[in-house]
């Protein structure tokens, strides 16, 4: 498994950072310091503005159509310059993310850009209102705002016995999972229960090394950490290649995710939430590596409460 990581990110690098960047690439157990994230190369973008041209002005560009900021279509010629169009899409990540709206690649944006995240994009379907009795809404639905329906609320979930890490014991698994779908569970009326039966379970959770026939490849080391699937589909994906951890005081890689706090994430998904703007909301899309964030805030609770109703207990 440690050798597929190892060949999985070698390849990824080739192809991705090829001319950008040359740092060698290891894993975070062989050294620390020089693991790279998958988007490394774009420190090379700090301070570019309007105009400019750079390599990775064209991988920052295939970024932004991932995540929703941009569109490419087929065979379009994706050029190295920072045209207007990714002024546009930063000016409006900027916005999405709480950053100073300048459209420029200052350093906060340029960090921001580099800090591990969910595979979901980020601009859907926004809520009507932004003011709503509680104030601001920052939380989102997918479009369509997808729920499980009212007969599919005891939902079970199940670990994909061909796709998990050797790193984490079921014991941990068993144990970070029950308690991520149990603080879901604490706010709406919807049950959560394990179940052995993978083939007939709601919410399927495995975890996965570059393309896996989804049509969503990860990346290796930090970069895109995980992303699942809006109701009622039940796919829940991690990337196999992080260094996940359920405790990081007893994981000293400088790489180390955190794997309850991405999971209490991921289920908000699987529930219907789409990402939010406020930062402290577990359904913001990014989560530094060593960073525990699991309690679901207000944002998290009003968003996910306007698809099922409050939990009556
Ligand atoms: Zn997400
Ligand atoms: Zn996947």
């Amino acid at each position: 498994m440690e050798f597929m990581k190892v060949l999985f990110m070698a390849s990824f690098c080739v192809i991705v950072c090829e001319g950008i960047n040359t740092r060698e690439l290891f894993s975070p157990k062989l050294s620390n310091k020089s693991v790279e994230s998958a988007w490394e190369c774009f420190k090379n973008l700090t301070g570019a503005q309007r105009g400019d041209t750079s390599k990775a002005m064209i991988i920052l560009k295939h970024y932004f159509q991932k995540f929703g900021y941009l569109s490419i279509s087929d065979g379009e010629n994706v050029t190295e310059e920072f045209d207007e169009m990714t002024e546009s899409a930063i000016k409006m990540y900027q916005q999405n993310f709480g950053l100073k709206v300048t459209g420029k690649l200052d350093e906060q944006t340029v960090t921001q850009l580099m800090t591990p995240r969910c595979g979901r994009e980020d601009v859907m379907k926004f809520n009507g209102s932004k003011t709503g009795s509680y104030g601001m809404k920052h939380y989102t639905y997918f479009p369509g705002s997808p729920r499980w329906s009212v007969n599919r609320r005891h939902l079970t979930y199940a670990f994909d016995p061909d796709n998990e890490v050797p790193e984490i014991t079921q014991t941990d698994m068993q144990t970070v999972f029950a308690s991520a779908f149990h603080r879901w569970a604490a706010v709406i009326p919807v049950t959560f229960r394990e179940t052995d039966d993978f083939p007939s379970a709601d919410i399927k959770i495995g975890f996965f090394y570059g393309s896996h026939g989804d049509g969503y490849p990860f990346d290796g080391v930090l970069g895109i950490l995980a992303h699942s699937f809006a109701p009622e589909d039940g796919r829940l994906h991690f990337d196999g290649a992080e260094s996940w951890t359920v405790n990081l005081e007893y994981n000293s890689a400088m790489t180390a995710i955190d794997l309850e706090s991405v999971a209490t994430h991921e289920i908000g998904h699987i529930l219907g939430l789409g990402h939010s703007s406020i930062k402290e909301a577990i359904m913001y899309p990014t989560l530094p590596a060593r960073t525990r964030k699991i309690n679901l805030q207000n944002d998290d609770v009003r968003g996910v409460q306007g698809l099922y109703g409050s939990n009556p207990k």
